[in-house]
């Protein structure tokens, strides 16, 4: 191809600057070094977690950046000793990467890697480099995949090969919300046949979450937002009960122990609020609750009382699903290809590249589950 070992100019939405709208540049994007991938992203969709960054987080530390981390696209050209990827090849990436090696990829207990963004510091690519400039000055990726873009490289131990008859405008939502959410339930809560689940906040990540208690066998799941026009969509991913709190004076968890007689077997936070992450704990039954925290924040610390743990529930947190990527999304993309997970249904708008603050805005009004951005053609 015309464009391996050069320079790729392109488009991309940079976040200069912590809440301001992203503008639409043209970037520099260089060819991957040892180890790297460069990837046309074909598609991206918006996840809250890059409105956490934008919006809620207000450390300049991180800017200016190119967000976008739930996306898929075809690999263009590889870096030296890249041998699992070729370019043609369809990829998701992955913001928690699998390096294979280290201590946590060794074990089944964690999908955690120890040679991530996440332990180099925080939003560049895991050596110490930059990818990605325009007019002059280098550019973070946020979360060592910056999808927001037409071009992004990462390196290949955050990249899933998957199946290439998979259409990348639907299973870019695999790259982070579904997994997330279906994994939660699934691989973190491990709810069980027959239980009791109440799942808060029906974003993509809390309705993948409703969809994985479904398929893990759960009798009743209780769907819970502030926002009821969500409710109709939750029943199509397998909601039996809906709750808004806004319509209770009583504590949500006593609502809640008073509909299941005395709490959930299962609750997941999918909000990133802590007062949420308190009641969905507090909504869980004694002797064996388990509450997961989904919700991305890392602003305030979240408390309850110690007799709500000594009582014997557990309070536990995922991050993506607790898939390991390399494994966990190929999976899942067979298994929408097999029709046994749903992605279509998440996605509620279409939109391009140009249009990634309107998409910011729906997502900031409620108005929207995932709103796919269209880059490039497949
Ligand atoms: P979203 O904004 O689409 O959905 C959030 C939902 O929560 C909305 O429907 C909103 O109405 C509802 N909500 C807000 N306040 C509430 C309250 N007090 N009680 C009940 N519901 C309330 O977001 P999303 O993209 O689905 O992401 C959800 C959360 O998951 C975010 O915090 C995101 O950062 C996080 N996340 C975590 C991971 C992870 O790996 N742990 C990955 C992706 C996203
Ligand atoms: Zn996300």
């Amino acid at each position: 191809m015309a464009t391996v070992g050069k320079v790729i100019k392109c488009k991309a939405a940079v976040a200069w600057e912590p809440n301001k709208p992203l503008v639409i540049e043209e970037i520099e994007v260089a060819p991957p070094q040892a180890n790297e991938v460069r990837i046309k992203v074909v598609a991206t969709a918006v996840c809250h977690t890059d409105l956490h960054h934008l919006l809620e987080s207000m450390s300049k530390d991180g800017f200016p950046v190119v967000l976008g981390h739930e996306a898929a696209g075809i690999v263009e050209s590889v870096g030296s000793g890249v041998t699992e990827f070729q370019p043609g090849d369809k990829v998701i990436p992955l913001f928690i990467s699998q390096c294979g090696e280290c201590r946590f990829c060794k074990s089944p207990k964690t999908n955690q890697c120890e040679k991530g963004w996440a332990a180099t510091g925080h939003d560049v690519m895991a050596s110490s480099n930059y990818r990605l400039t325009c007019k002059g000055k280098k550019i973070l990726q946020f979360a060592g995949t910056s999808t927001f873009s037409e071009y992004t490289v990462v390196n290949q131990m955050a990249v899933a090969k998957i199946d290439p008859t998979a259409p990348l405008d639907k299973v870019c939502l695999l790259g982070c919300g579904v997994c997330t959410g279906y994994g939660a339930a699934v691989n973190t809560a491990k709810v069980e046949p027959g239980s009791t689940c109440a799942v808060f906040g029906l974003g993509a990540v809390g309705l993948a979450a409703v969809m994985g208690c479904k398929a893990a066998g759960a009798k009743k799941i209780i769907a819970v937002d502030i926002n009821p026009e969500k409710f109709e969509k939750a029943k199509v991913f397998g909601a039996t009960d809906f709750v808004n709190p806004k319509d209770h004076s009583k504590p949500i968890s006593q609502v809640l122990s008073e509909m299941t007689n005395g709490g959930v077997d299962f609750s997941l936070e999918c909000v990133g609020n802590v007062g949420v992450m308190r009641s969905a704990l507090e909504s869980c039954v004694q002797g064996w609750g388990v509450s997961v925290i989904v919700g991305w924040t890392n602003l305030e610390d979240c408390s309850t009382r110690p007799i709500q743990l000594i009582a014997g529930r557990t309070w536990k947190g995922s991050v993506f699903g607790g898939f390991k990527g390399k494994y966990g999304v190929p999976q899942l993309v067979e298994a929408y290809l097999d029709k046994k997970v749903k992605v279509d249904e998440f996605i509620t708008h279409n939109m391009t590249l140009d249009q990634v603050n309107d998409a910011i805005e729906l997502m900031k009004q409620g108005k929207c589950i995932r709103t796919v951005l269209h880059v490039s053609p497949q």
